[in-house]
């Protein structure tokens, strides 16, 4: 098997899955019990939670531990109190929550970089909530944070020479970046943060959000008042054991996994443009995911090549796969300027740990020869 869609999921790292192993069973303990086995298990909970919060720069007391970016998603929005502003190519969960408020979207330029332009003429006196991914979950397009931090730090200046008191939050979600680039909360100038482990060979179905400290959230659960009572419910002790296990060992590895990646992706695309297929390379080639090769054939149904690809066991994916399960068109690619007949030609390849350069030219190959049949197909 060739798994090239890494950013929909990673599998659970060595590394994580032995850490979390003594949670499921011979520590299974409820971190709130009153003995002394429990106050242990709080106490490793509380460890693991200050090893992620450092791989961000930040203290265990600033996460809130949630069952993935979804949910963190979810709380982030608390913080918002009137109107909204998000990036056009925003994962599902943003756009869905921005539209409980009056909500403003950001343009993209055709390589998915945020218009910085559009951001200053959109951010007005009334905005509340910004809400900007740090790297985008399909064209792996990172955007320039510290930027939209310092234009987001000057309109909070003027409310204040204003006697503006409307406060301003800055949210990011960080799910498809964490494991690539270095993050510092306080450089990225962020308020909120999202990290998902399923993006970084932990396990699924956890994640965190960063809370700066003077940002106020609602809880999104009620119940024992875990999570300082914003995500009220049992702490899943071996999830976050194993998300602090691998987001410190993907932040030892980030710079040796880059160049790896760039190399890999250098391989593939050498193996596609040496044929006749002509492919076009979508995102940002500077500011883009080291694991992340999107592309584009027009004239070519991208599903009909992932099925073929599916027979020799290589496993890619049209664009999210929320997006994909429903059916829908990429509201990425459309927000980057693609056709229809574009968008149904792209595929999102992403790599991972497993890969190999033997893989590129295998996978490089097997993408030529579909591509090529479904070319002759549509003639
Ligand atoms: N945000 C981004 C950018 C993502 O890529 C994903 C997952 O695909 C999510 C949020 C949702 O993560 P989860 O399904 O783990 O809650």
């Amino acid at each position: 098997m060739i798994f090239l869609d890494y950013a929909s999921a990673t599998p659970v790292s060595k590394t994580a899955k032995t850490a979390m192993e003594p949670y499921f069973s011979e520590k299974f303990f409820n971190p709130s019990a009153p003995y002394l086995a429990a106050k242990r298990a709080r106490e490793d909970y509380e460890k693991a939670k200050a090893n992620l919060a450092h791989t961000i720069g930040a203290k265990a007391d600033d996460l809130i531990i949630t069952s993935g970016a979804t949910e963190a998603n979810k709380l982030a929005f608390s913080a918002a109190t009137g109107e909204v502003l998000i990036l056009a190519t925003e994962h599902a969960s943003i756009i869905e929550n921005s539209k409980k408020y009056p909500t403003k979207i950001i343009k993209v330029d055709k390589t998915g970089l945020i218009d910085l332009a559009d951001f200053k003429q959109k951010l007005t006196k009334e905005t509340t909530f910004v809400s900007i991914a740090l790297a985008n979950n399909e064209l792996g397009t990172i955007q320039p944070l510290a930027e939209v931090a310092e234009i987001i730090r000057k309109e909070r200046e003027n409310r204040l020479i204003k006697g503006n008191p409307l406060p301003l939050i800055f949210h990011s979600d960080a799910s498809q970046a964490m494991s690539l680039v270095p993050i510092s909360v306080a450089r990225l100038g962020v308020d909120l943060l999202t990290i998902n482990s399923a993006k970084v060979y932990g396990p699924k179905g956890v994640g965190a959000l960063y809370q700066g400290h003077q940002v106020k959230l609602q809880p999104i659960t009620e119940g024992g008042g875990q999570e300082k009572g914003l995500r009220s419910g049992t702490e899943n002790v071996p999830g976050l054991v194993g998300f602090a296990a691998a987001a410190v060992e993907a932040k030892e590895h980030q710079n040796g996994a880059r160049k790896h990646y760039k190399q890999l992706v250098k391989i593939l695309k050498d193996e596609l443009e040496k044929s006749k297929i002509e492919p076009i390379f979508l995102g940002n080639k500077k500011h883009q995911l080291a694991n992340f090769c999107p592309v584009c054939f027009p004239g070519v149904d991208a599903e009909r090549v992932i099925y073929r690809l599916e027979e020799d066991e290589i496993y890619l994916s049209t664009g999210a796969a929320c997006a994909a399960s429903k059916g829908e068109k990429s509201h990425v690619l459309k927000a980057i300027g693609l056709t229809d007949e574009e968008i149904a030609g792209s595929l999102r390849i992403s790599l991972g740990k497993d890969n190999t350069e033997e893989d590129m030219k295998f996978a490089g190959q097997k993408i030529v020869a579909a591509v090529e049949k479904e070319l002759q197909f549509s003639k």
